[in-house]
C-alpha cells in the first residue's frame, strides 16, 4: 500500500462512497477509509443507509406490506386466500441477504473502479494528513493532497430510556426482532417511529407510538399530515400526540420481561407497559475520534462540522459531506454532496441544489415532498395558487384498489413557477421524482399540466393537481384555492 493519495475519504456509507468512486472515476488516486463492522464481524462498506437504514427498513416495510395486503385486501380484489402467516426468522434473514448483495456490490465498484478500501479508523491530523488504524492493528500516517470526511451520524439516546438488551433498542435493535413483540412501544412519530412502527404493527403487535410533540410530522405539509395521521390511525398505529417520556423500568423476570414507560400528556403521568420498546427520537452527527487537535476543521454549536455551501471545511483541502454537515439526513442529500465534492477536487464546478432535496416517509400509503410548504408560503407571505388532486378520482389507484391520498401542487400566484409538491398515495416515493425533475428545470404549474402523461396512471394525478393550480382539473370540480 502506498500512503499518499490525491482523495483520501472517510466513511464508506453513501456520501463517503458516492465522493470515493466519482473520485476514482476522474482520475485521481483514492482510498476510501470505513470501520463499520456488521453484526458477523466482517468490516462492511455502505454505512447505516445499506446496513442498518435505508435498505434493510425498505425490505421489511416491503415484505410486510404485502403480507398485510394478502391478509385484509386480497378478499376485495376477489382474490381467495387462506391462513397467510408471517415467517419473521425467514424475513429477517431475506432482509439481510438484501444488504448483502448490496454491500458487497459496494466492494465490487470500488474493486472496479480503482479505489483503494482501507478497512479500520480515519482520523484527520493538519495539512492533510491521515492517521489509519486497521482493525486490530496500529496507526499509521497516509498524505492526501484532499481528504473528505463522511462519518455519518448514529441514534440520539435519551435518559430516560437507555438501551437495555433487545428490550428497549434503537432503530438497528428493531430491524433484528425475530419474534412479533405482542405489546410494542415506539417513542418519536418521525420518520423512523413511522416506518418502523408500520413494520411491526402490519406483523401483528399493538403498536403505541408516543410523540412529544403536539403537532404531527410538522415538517410536512399539513393538509398531508391531518390526512396520514388519520389513516396511520385506522391502520392501528395508536399515535399519542403531546406525549413526552419521562422514565422506563424493566420489569419481570426471563421471557416475561417488559418494559415499564412513564409518559406525561396534558392529562397527566401514565404508565404504559410494552415487550418491546423502539426509540427513535432523532440522529446526531457521530464524530468520534475523528480530528485530531490540530485538524483545523470546526464543529457548528449543535455538533455538526462546519461546512460552507459547497461541503468545504475551514481547513484548506478538507471537505466535510453526509450526515454529519448540515441539512437533512438523507441518503441521496449525502450522495449529491460527496459527488460534488470530488468533481469540485477535479475541477468541474457542479453544485447542489438544496432547494430541491426530496423527503419520502416509506408508510403505506407513502409520503412524498420537494419544496415548500403551504403553512410555510404562508408564513413568508407569499402570494400563492394551490391544486390539488385526490387519489380517489385516479382510475389506476381506483383500479388497484390504493386510493387514499392525493397530489398537492403550490405555484407561484404571479409568476406560476412551482414552489412545492406534496404527495400521500401509493407509489409518492416515485412520483415525487416529476415534481424534483419539475423544479430543477423551473417548470410553472402550467408546464406540467402541458405535458401528457400515460393513462391510466397514478402520475395523472401531478398532471390533474398541477392543471388545479389554475382551476381546470378535469376530473374533479374546481374549487380555485388562492392563499397569502
Ligand atoms: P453513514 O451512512 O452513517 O456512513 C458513515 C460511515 O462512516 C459508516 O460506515 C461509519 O462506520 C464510518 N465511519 C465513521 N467514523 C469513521 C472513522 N473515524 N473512520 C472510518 N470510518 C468511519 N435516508 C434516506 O434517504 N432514505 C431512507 O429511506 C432512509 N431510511 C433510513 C432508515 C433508518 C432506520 C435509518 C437509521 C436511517 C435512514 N436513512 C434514510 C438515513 C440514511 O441512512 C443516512 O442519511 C445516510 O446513511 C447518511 O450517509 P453518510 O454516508 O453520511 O453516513
Ligand atoms: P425524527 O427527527 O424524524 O423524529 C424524532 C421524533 O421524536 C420527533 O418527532 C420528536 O419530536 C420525537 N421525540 C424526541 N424526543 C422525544 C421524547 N422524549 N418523547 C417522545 N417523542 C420524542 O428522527 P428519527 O425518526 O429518529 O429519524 C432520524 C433521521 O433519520 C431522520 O430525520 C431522517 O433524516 C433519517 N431517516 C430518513 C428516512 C427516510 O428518508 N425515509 C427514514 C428513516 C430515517
Amino acid at each position: 500500500m502506498s500512503d499518499t493519495y490525491d482523495v483520501i475519504v472517510i466513511g464508506g456509507g453513501p456520501a463517503g462512497y458516492h465522493a470515493a468512486i466519482r473520485a476514482a472515476q476522474l482520475g485521481m488516486k483514492t482510498a476510501c477509509i470505513n470501520k463499520m463492522i456488521n453484526k458477523h464481524d466482517q468490516p462492511v462498506l455502505g454505512g447505516t443507509c445499506l446496513n442498518w437504514g435505508c435498505i434493510p427498513s425498505k425490505a421489511l416495510l416491503d415484505a410486510s406490506h404485502k403480507l398485510h395486503e394478502a391478509q385484509h385486501q386480497f378478499a376485495d380484489l376477489g382474490i381467495k386466500v387462506s391462513s397467510v402467516s408471517a415467517d419473521v426468522p425467514k424475513m429477517i434473514a431475506r432482509k439481510d441477504e438484501v444488504v448483502a448483495g448490496l454491500t458487497g456490490g459496494v466492494a465490487a465498484l470500488f474493486k472496479g473502479n480503482g479505489v483503494t478500501s482501507l478497512e479500520g479508523s480515519g482520523r484527520l491530523y493538519g495539512n492533510c494528513q491521515v492517521g489509519f488504524t486497521p482493525h486490530g492493528g496500529e496507526e499509521q500516517m497516509l498524505q492526501a493532497t484532499n481528504v473528505i470526511l463522511a462519518p455519518g451520524s448514529v441514534p440520539v439516546d435519551i435518559p430516560p430510556a437507555p438501551m437495555t438488551d433487545d428490550l428497549i433498542v434503537d432503530s438497528t435493535g428493531a430491524l433484528e426482532f425475530t419474534t412479533v413483540p405482542k405489546r410494542l412501544g415506539v417513542i418519536g412519530a418521525g420518520v423512523i417511529g413511522l416506518e418502523l412502527g408500520s413494520v411491526w404493527n402490519r406483523l401483528g403487535s399493538e403498536t403505541v407510538v408516543l410523540e412529544a410533540m403536539d403537532e404531527f410530522l410538522p415538517m410536512a405539509d399539513s393538509r398531508v399530515s391531518r390526512d396520514a395521521l388519520r389513516i396511520f390511525k385506522k391502520q392501528g398505529l395508536d399515535i399519542r400526540l403531546g406525549a413526552r417520556v419521562t422514565g422506563t423500568e424493566v420489569k419481570g423476570s426471563g421471557k416475561k420481561k417488559f418494559v415499564a414507560v412513564t409518559f406525561q400528556d396534558k392529562d397527566g403521568e401514565h404508565v404504559a407497559e410494552f415487550d418491546r420498546l423502539i426509540v427513535a427520537v432523532g440522529r446526531r452527527p457521530y464524530t468520534e475520534g475523528l480530528l485530531a487537535p490540530d485538524s483545523g476543521v470546526n464543529l457548528d454549536e449543535r455538533g455538526f462540522l462546519y461546512v460552507n455551501d459547497l461541503c468545504a471545511t475551514d481547513a484548506p483541502n478538507v471537505y466535510a459531506v453526509g450526515d454529519v454537515v448540515r441539512g437533512p439526513m438523507l441518503a441521496h442529500k449525502g450522495m449529491e454532496e460527496g459527488i460534488m465534492v470530488a468533481e469540485r477536487i477535479a475541477g468541474h464546478k457542479p453544485m447542489v441544489n438544496y432547494e430541491t432535496v426530496p423527503s419520502v416517509i416509506y408508510t403505506h400509503p407513502e409520503i412524498a415532498w420537494v419544496g415548500k410548504t403551504e403553512q410555510q408560503l404562508k408564513a413568508d407571505g407569499e402570494d400563492f395558487r394551490v391544486g390539488m388532486f385526490p387519489f380517489v378520482a385516479n382510475g389506476r389507484a381506483l383500479a388497484a384498489n390504493d386510493n387514499d391520498g392525493m397530489v398537492k401542487v403550490i405555484a407561484d400566484a404571479k409568476t406560476d413557477r412551482i414552489l412545492g409538491v406534496h404527495v400521500l398515495g401509493a407509489q409518492a416515493s416515485e412520483l415525487i421524482a416529476q415534481a424534483v425533475i419539475s423544479m430543477e428545470f423551473s417548470a410553472s404549474a402550467e408546464d406540467l399540466g402541458l405535458i401528457m402523461f400515460a393513462h391510466p396512471t397514478l402520475s395523472e394525478g401531478m398532471h390533474e393537481a398541477a392543471l388545479g393550480a389554475a382551476g381546470h382539473a378535469i376530473h374533479m370540480i374546481n374549487k380555485p384555492s388562492r392563499g397569502k
